[in-house]
């Protein structure tokens, strides 16, 4: 469904208007392409509180090039790790201040914390300050640029993270606090192809978010499986099949699914994306169990039962990554969809219990994407006035399409983001709700 808004929104009538009138201002966003692969001009790196020289390096292989000073910066990076008090956080309004109106059109932000020190109150006073700081610019700075926060330790784990933020994979999120852990990273040996010769399950990946997950994991050099229903899988060939991969037609709520995968791929797995998704929406009142039990089955019993058993039999392998399909409904809540924002939570809780323990016990990372409003078949269907309302109600002011939240999900699978772990990004925008 084409976001007419949007389009207006870019004309000299529309700009006019919308200035006029105050209404949403969505700037058409950059994103990835072949032809364009990075964000155009320069890279700002700031510092507030004493520097660190272990960022400067990692910055340099982002592909942005922080000598050029030619332009409109294309991203700032303001490093405040080594804020520790509220005097501290005048560095912060110091550095960014001057330069958040220079900053380019669909460019990024990000600021760097540290984690919260525990024995320190007055340290995790300046550092959690700087998570309603990132919040509140990100509402604020328009013009499609993007503000995050990242708790870092040493910026060489984080480096997979700054490459995804600083680039245009990262256009629809916004307003996120990603925690990045110490674990050193493994290098993967094809930049362009960091998942050559690995293997990526993907639920639901017939049509929609899954079918644009599928082609991003086999762009990156993923043998990619695309997992449907069996009455969907005729579309399931045909997207195996564009993608150089194989079809594998499977009901996932069946009670042996996780077997059944196992013995489809005997060489095993290394990604596993939990994508499939259902909603059956209703007011509790009026929902009847028939509409309950399968959205909790689909959407978070399978995800259980198929993790349990694929991690059991080893056929995840080690080094290997799970990315679950959480959703904004299951943070912020939604009328009508009590079911669907059961499952959706259940999933952020799967997510934060077992990381740490998959990865000290198997080697395999486990997060979550939370899409927001995505432009998807699932979208198209919501009544137009609720269909507006969810494209405007975030910092970008118009929704997302399924190649963001496939990048994101490239960016945790890939091989050199083991730090990242047990976190739940959102693929939103900065939606309002929830937030
Ligand atoms: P979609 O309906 O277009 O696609 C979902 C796919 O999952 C379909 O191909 C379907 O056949 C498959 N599927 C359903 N039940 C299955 C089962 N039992 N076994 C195997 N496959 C099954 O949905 P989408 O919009 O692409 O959403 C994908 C995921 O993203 C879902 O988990 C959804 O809840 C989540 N999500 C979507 C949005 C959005 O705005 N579209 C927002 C938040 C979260």
């Amino acid at each position: 469904m084409a976001d007419r808004y949007l389009s207006f929104a870019g004309t000299a009538p529309g700009r006019f208007l919308t200035r006029r009138l105050g209404l949403p201002r969505p700037a058409p966003l950059r994103r990835w392409s072949p032809e364009r692969p990075g964000l155009d001009g320069g890279l700002l790196h700031l510092t507030a509180g004493p520097s660190a020289p272990d960022l400067a390096p990692v910055l340099a292989r982002t592909g942005l090039d922080p000598d050029d000073t030619t332009g409109r910066p294309a991203a700032v990076v303001l490093d405040a790790r080594g804020v520790r008090d509220v005097e501290g956080l005048a560095g912060v309004h110091a550095a960014l201040h001057p330069v958040v109106r220079s900053v380019a059109t669909s460019g990024r932000i990000v600021v760097l914390g540290a984690p919260l020190d525990a024995g320190d109150h007055h340290q995790a006073a300046a550092q959690q300050a700087l998570e309603g700081f990132t919040r509140s610019l990100g509402k604020e700075v328009g013009r499609g640029i993007t503000v995050n926060l990242v708790r870092l330790t040493g910026a060489p784990a984080a480096e997979s993270t700054l490459r995804f933020l600083l680039s245009p994979k990262s256009a629809y999120v916004s307003g996120q606090v990603i925690e990045v852990g110490t674990h050193e990273p493994a290098v993967p040996d094809d930049g362009d192809r960091p998942l050559a010769g690995r293997t990526a399950l993907v639920t639901g990946a017939a049509r929609g978010i899954g079918e644009a997950v599928a082609e991003t994991l086999a762009r990156d050099g993923a043998r990619v499986v695309v997992l449907d229903v069996p009455q969907a899988e005729q579309d399931a060939r045909r997207v195996a099949e564009r993608l150089g991969g194989t079809a594998l037609p499977l009901d996932i709520t069946a009670a042996d699914a996780g077997a059944r995968i196992a013995d489809a791929l005997p060489d095993g797995i290394d990604v596993l994306v939990h994508n499939a998704g259902i909603t059956r929406d209703r007011r509790l009142v009026n929902m009847p169990a028939e509409r309950w039990t399968p959205v909790l089955e689909v959407n978070l019993a399978s995800v259980l039962r198929t993790t349990d058993a694929l991690l059991a039999a080893g056929t995840l392998k080690r080094g290997g990554r799970i990315v679950a399909t959480a959703s904004i409904a299951g943070i912020a809540g939604n009328a009508g969809q009590t079911n669907y924002g059961a499952s959706k939570a259940g999933v952020t809780g799967l997510v934060r219990s077992l990381a740490p323990r998959a990865l000290a016990e198997h080697g395999v990372t486990v997060n979550a994407v939370a899409p927001g409003f995505i432009e998807t078949r699932m979208t198209a269907a919501v009544p137009l006035f609720i269909r507006e309302a969810g494209r405007r109600m975030n910092s970008l002011a118009q929704g997302g399409l399924p190649a963001d939240v496939a990048e994101t999900t490239a960016w945790l699978a890939h091989p050199a983001s083991t730090a990242v772990n047990g976190q739940v990004v959102r693929v939103c925008g900065q939606s309002l709700l929830g937030a």
